[in-house]
């Protein structure tokens, strides 16, 4: 009895040894979408994206979010997080649905359903139906998500109330794409930033309302893709904690529609380090728990480390 004690805690030491450090956060090369790895092997999608050769086996396009499970031998996925009802962000979902065993849907419940200017589609609704995820909606900024005992989750945006019609300029794109949910994730000193689409006047409400995560996001999803929108004054902030890792991830399927769209240079002028997915390249960003965190990419393949290294009140 004694005996087998020991070799269950040893057995569970083992488990929670093997596991213990590292969360991973992969982006695809086919335009959108996040996948997290939590240190307890949870698997959260954010966004899985366009639907079809996007997401699964897609030779043309580089490794989607569906290949990339499948790949890496998954078969649950926690919840899928779908920012705001775009279909390039949740088209997919129905899917991934299919593919795996979902356990939740969580979204902030902005215009769900269809209409001309977005809202999910009746393939979406089925598949979700089918699946017997539990939906989670209404999430806004100030909740919080208890996804690994070793992460920090809080949700940023959208505020309450929603952002209206012409607080969005009255554009029905914008209406959407400012109502994004946003979630800022930290393991050890290393956080992460997924803003959805947000437009300036969301990234403002960022910059005013949570300096301090901003101060110290190492890697920000770029809102939209890196097309159009940006705050100066929020990419200032970005990261402004660690000045040598100011990492942002960015698709290149939005921003080479033209100078016009292309707002990755300014986002690179205000001091980001940026990092883009499309053309076959997929991200991967580890990170170990503690101070540093590393970059892969898969075209050209090659790793990257960095330290968060806080910028102290009497230093620099
Ligand atoms: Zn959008």
């Amino acid at each position: 009895m004694i005996r087998l004690c020991v070799w269950l805690l040893t057995a569970g030491w083992m488990i929670s040894a093997a596991f213990a450090g590292n969360f991973k956060v992969f982006y695809p090369a086919t335009h959108t979408g996040w996948v997290l790895e939590t240190p307890s092997g949870k698997v959260y999608v954010i966004d899985p994206g366009i639907a079809d050769e996007f997401y699964d086996t897609a030779p043309k396009h580089g490794t989607g979010i569906g290949t990339y499970l499948k790949q890496r031998g998954i078969k649950t996925v926690e919840a899928v997080v779908i920012s705001h009802p775009h279909s390039d962000h949740f088209a997919a979902a129905a899917q991934l649905f299919r593919d795996f065993r979902v356990r939740e849907l969580i979204d902030t419940g902005f215009n769900p359903r269809t209409n001309k200017f977005g809202g999910y589609n009746a393939e979406f609704w089925k598949a979700f139906e089918k699946s017997g995820a539990k939906h989670r909606v209404g999430l806004r900024a100030g909740a919080t998500l208890a996804w690994d005992p070793e992460l920090t989750v809080k949700v940023l945006g959208p505020k309450t109330p929603f952002w209206t019609y012409a607080e969005s300029g009255k554009d029905a794109e914008r209406y959407y794409n400012q109502n994004s949910l946003v979630l800022w994730v930290r393991h050890g000193s290393v956080s992460y930033l997924f803003t959805g689409d947000i437009t300036q006047p969301a990234q403002n409400f960022l910059r005013t309302h949570y300096p301090a995560e901003i101060k110290d996001t190492a890697i920000l999803g770029i809102p939209h893709h890196g097309k159009y929108y940006l705050q100066e004054d929020f990419a200032r902030l970005v990261g402004s904690a660690h000045p040598a890792v100011r990492i942002g991830i960015a698709s290149l399927s939005h921003t080479k529609k033209g100078p016009k769209a292309d707002r990755v240079p300014v986002w690179r002028r205000d001091g980001l380090t940026i990092f883009t997915g499309d053309n076959h390249n997929d991200i991967t960003v580890t990170s170990n728990g503690g101070n540093a965190l590393t970059l892969e990419t898969s075209k050209p393949s090659g790793a990257k480390t960095f330290q968060v290294i806080p910028v102290t009140a009497s230093g620099r």
